[in-house]
């Protein structure tokens, strides 16, 4: 297995840009289609990464919480509100998942992420973590709003 290398920037690079790595490596910041969200301060070499390696995202996004962390995996948990129509309320749900923790984001239980939809990576492992809460442009809400 190769060795994952990290680096840390110390201003947040633009998708399209090629950061080289202490190894004589380059990485290009890729795009990941979701036009809100910014990619994260750190650049790694994991073929496995939305941002620096060939997994595309497509499909669903969800905004989960992080409950436990275990290697390059991590287990989140999806809150959502269900609407029933006889009683003619919203019933809680939640949903625990099992995503794949790319190495150039940082994350600990209780953090809020952004998980995109991907190939099936494991046997129970189909979503990626793309980003943190706080990695998202200004203009999120503006572009939420055009959506509805
Ligand atoms: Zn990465």
């Amino acid at each position: 297995m190769v060795e994952v290398i990290v680096k840390e920037l110390p201003e947040r690079p633009r998708p399209g840009e090629e950061v080289q790595l202490p190894n004589g490596e380059f990485v290009r910041v890729r795009h990941v289609g979701i036009p809100w969200l910014l990619p994260p301060r750190k650049v790694c070499n994991d073929p496995e990464c939305p941002w620096h390696g060939h997994l595309s995202v497509r499909g669903q996004v969800f905004t989960v919480t992080v409950e436990s962390i275990r290697g390059r995996s991590a287990t989140v948990v999806h809150e959502w509100l269900h609407y029933n129509p006889k009683y003619k309320r919203y019933e809680r749900r939640r949903k625990k998942i099992h995503v794949r923790a790319p190495p150039c984001i940082d994350i600990k239980p209780g953090d809020v992420v952004y998980i995109g939809e991907t190939k099936p990576l494991a046997k129970s492992i189909r979503y990626v973590i793309i980003g943190r809460n706080e990695d998202v442009t200004e203009a999120k809400p503006k572009i939420l709003r055009v959506e509805q």
